[in-house]
């Protein structure tokens, strides 16, 4: 984008001449374009949650309900508010990072046991039924890295994997070192992704948006959190699926031997 300034020169009150200045505008442009984009997003991806919470509760406010039907209402504008929270905290966290402005604390971190805890909490508060998780990480395996980081990180894959297996199966989060990497792989044997849709995946507020997950929940924000975290590490994040087969997420990060303490 190319912007043109017209300029008239004086002398002693008398037109001399006029300048013309072209300025090469597009990197402002683009930046702006972003923005606006961001705000449209954004606005929308509030806008339906606040939007279903506003008209519930007004049907609740005007009309005589039964239990029924108050308990169902009730656990909508429950589940709106929650997504409504988790969108705004998600949204932060990416911004915080995609601006510099987070600050990672590197620490010895102890992979196995940050994975089995994570493997525990699920096994806890979610009704897994056909599903079974199996880590495969020597016990020992410490890494230079951010505690809270790594768990937002694997938390996020494992949630995920266990998200998009609704019919169960097998996930597996194994861990090896290949040369100078550590290479650590959630596997799963749920859904798959559409191959349109990989190369989008890691995309703010990006979804597939097939029948078979429209009842999901989610922001969309999740992946582009994990990859942001995985840049901050020096390292990489990817992803192999077959549709209809399963998916594995691959983390890739640096293992120079100061950050190996095994
Ligand atoms: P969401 O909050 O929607 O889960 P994510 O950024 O974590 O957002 O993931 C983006 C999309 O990628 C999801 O909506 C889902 O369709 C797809 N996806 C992520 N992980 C998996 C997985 N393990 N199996 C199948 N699809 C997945």
């Amino acid at each position: 984008f190319i912007q043109l300034y017209a300029e008239s020169i004086y002398r002693d009150r008398r037109l001399r001449g006029t300048m013309l200045v072209l300025r090469d505008v597009t990197a402002e442009t683009e930046v702006d374009r972003m923005k606006s984009e961001l705000v449209t997003t954004v606005s929308h991806e509030l806008r339906t949650p606040l939007s279903s919470i506003y008209g519930f509760t007004e049907l609740m406010l005007s009309r005589d309900l039964n239990e029924g039907r108050r308990e169902l209402y009730l656990h909508t504008i429950h589940d709106e508010a929650k997504r409504l929270s988790y969108l705004v905290s998600d949204f932060l966290d990416l911004q915080k990072m995609e601006s510099g402005k987070q600050t990672f604390e590197w620490e010895p971190v102890n992979l196995y046991e940050l994975v089995s805890n994570s493997v525990a909490f699920y096994q806890e508060t979610t009704d897994l039924h056909e599903l079974f998780i199996d880590v495969d990480i020597e016990q020992n395996f410490v890494i230079d890295a951010d505690l809270e980081g790594m768990r937002q990180l694997f938390g996020n894959l494992l949630s995920n994997a266990i998200k998009y297996s609704p019919d169960g199966g097998n996930i597996l989060v194994s861990l090896e070192r290949i040369d100078e990497e550590v290479v650590i792989k959630v596997k799963d044997h749920g859904m798959g992704i559409p191959t349109a849709s990989l190369p989008h995946l890691f995309g703010k507020f990006y979804r597939v948006d097939n029948s078979d997950r429209r009842k999901i929940g989610g922001t969309g924000l999740g992946l582009a959190i994990c990859k942001e975290i995985a840049k901050a590490h020096d390292g990489q994040l990817h992803v192999e699926s077959v549709y209809g087969e399963g998916s594995t997420f691959i983390c890739e990060l640096p293992a120079s031997k100061e950050h190996i303490m095994q």
